[in-house]
């Protein structure tokens, strides 16, 4: 498994000074450093988690979001043994989302199982905002002040979030 920290870090739950040092200077947040070790006992039992590649963690209010590669968030979706396994690793609610991909590539895994009609980006006096129509009516499981947060953590979005009426 690859993670912001060291793996013997994430495996014995003490940075290193070099890891340390990076804590400091803000190149790695505390959100990862602690993603870094929870995952990593997941991964000491799980051979899929062990092949992840955690690119950052981030706590939004009191959820935990997972930044993974594409092909790690195909292997929790289909798969969900482990994603309960590593909800249970946390004691919170978990997403799996994508980010080193494109912008709309981040949005579905973040919507996932939602579908997503159309991804439009326009500039507002005060910056860009990223407007996303989702497929049906406004399920009441969609909890569209979550989606904003979480996508201004993790890629700095301004999203809006509209609904597909027919
Ligand atoms: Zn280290």
């Amino acid at each position: 498994m690859k993670v912001p920290i060291c793996s013997f870090d994430a495996k014995t739950g003490v940075l290193c000074s070099k890891c340390e040092a990076k804590l400091q200077s803000g190149g790695i947040t505390q959100d990862d450093v602690d993603a870094s070790i929870k995952l990593s006992k997941v991964a000491g039992k799980s051979q899929e988690a062990d092949k992840f590649t955690l690119l950052k963690g981030a706590r939004v209010d009191d959820d935990f979001v997972l930044v993974l590669r594409g092909s790690d968030i195909m292997s929790v979706r289909t798969n969900p043994n482990l994603s309960e396994r590593i909800s249970k690793e946390f004691g919170q609610k978990v997403w799996f989302v994508e980010s080193e991909s494109s912008e709309r590539q981040f949005l579905e895994s973040l919507f996932h199982p939602f579908k997503i009609i159309n991804v439009n980006q326009f500039w507002l006096p005060d910056g860009k905002v990223t407007k996303v129509i989702a497929a049906g009516r406004q399920d009441p499981r969609i909890n569209v002040e979550k989606f904003k947060k979480i996508a201004k953590a993790v890629r700095n979005i301004e999203l809006l979030v509209e609904f597909e009426t027919k």
